[in-house]
């Protein structure tokens, strides 16, 4: 089939940019995530080593292409440097970009099954075991910067990343060199030292986990006094990136514009947070995966360190 027509079609959709894998010839390399999580670099993430990340034919075994997408998700607003306001990095400011990018992805899919009997698809949007990044890049979206993330020369890092898997053979993209150069920005601001090594990041060093995925009843004491109000994920290393620096543009999708409150809450008032005020105050937010008792924790935790 068409590549041309597929990838205007995600354009048409809304998507910022698309390109194409061929499964097999250009399928990313599973060494640098066996390497990071040999390192036991993915903490307690135990969905990380899931054996289907590193081979996508367990996923969906007819697959032959992947079309991977992005979505800019960057409004100007910026980072409150105050204090007493607590940080919530910009993935969160707006509507769960889980269903912004579901929405859109389903409306490609059906369109592309629509266009012939036998073809079926599959799809994702940071929701499965699929090395997004690195599909990204194969497909000529953007490189995985020092820091991890997946940077786009038209938007920086500020990208949501989806998938459509298909069992159709489409003429694939050239995969994206990587332009981070001598550069090493994203290393030496990094508070904690997260980023052991360029384009490795240990979790257990990283801010971003701790505040999300850390379940534990308290940040531990070599992270909490490094936090620098953050309290949902953590934007220090693609905020010193001179690509997001340089490129970041403000998106066209109303859904990312920031809800109220979302920019700069108060740690105090973040801190005695009640279930009830959260449950209304994150509604439709990817910010729900921090629940209540963590938000609560996490703005403690920077209540009780340093301050920025
Ligand atoms: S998200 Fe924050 S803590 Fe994690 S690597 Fe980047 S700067 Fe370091
Ligand atoms: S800060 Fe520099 S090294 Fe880090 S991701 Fe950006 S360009 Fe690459």
């Amino acid at each position: 089939m068409d590549a041309n027509s597929i990838k205007q079609k995600a354009l048409d959709l809304g998507f910022h940019k698309v390109g194409i894998v061929a499964v097999d010839e250009q399928s990313p390399s599973p060494q640098p995530l066996q390497r990071w999580l040999s390192q036991g670099y993915n903490a307690d993430m135990a969905w990380m080593a899931d054996p289907r990340r590193q081979d996508i034919r367990q996923v969906m075994p007819e697959v032959r292409s992947v079309i991977s997408v992005a979505l800019n998700y960057y409004t100007p607003q910026a980072q409150s440097t105050e204090p007493d306001k607590a940080k919530i990095s910009r993935y969160g400011w707006g509507r769960d970009y889980h269903k912004v990018l579901q929405k859109r992805l389903k409306a490609l899919a059906t369109w592309l099954e629509a266009q012939g009997e036998a073809i079926s698809t599959r799809i994702y949007a940071d929701t499965g075991p699929i090395q997004e990044k690195a599909w990204a890049q194969q497909a000529g979206l953007g490189w995985v910067g020092k820091h991890s993330n997946l940077i786009t020369r038209e938007y920086g890092s500020w990208v949501f990343l989806g998938e459509v898997l298909t069992n159709l053979a489409i003429p694939p993209d050239r995969p994206h060199t990587e332009h981070c150069g001598t550069c090493t920005r994203c290393i030496e601001a990094c508070p904690t030292q997260a980023i052991t090594e360029p384009f490795v990041v240990d979790a257990n060093r990283c801010i971003a986990y701790h505040t999300i995925e850390n379940r534990s009843e308290s940040i531990s004491e070599e992270i909490a006094p490094h936090l620098q109000n953050w309290v949902a994920g953590c934007d220090i290393c693609q905020e010193v990136c001179p690509w997001n620096d340089r490129f970041a543009q403000e998106t066209d999708i109303e859904d990312f514009q920031p809800y109220p409150g979302n920019v700069a809450p108060t740690l105090s008032e973040l801190a005695q947070l009640t279930d009830r005020d959260w449950d209304r105050r994150f509604r439709a937010s990817a910010l729900r995966r921090i629940r209540p008792d963590m938000m609560r924790r996490n703005a403690k935790a920077s209540l009780d360190g340093p301050r920025s």
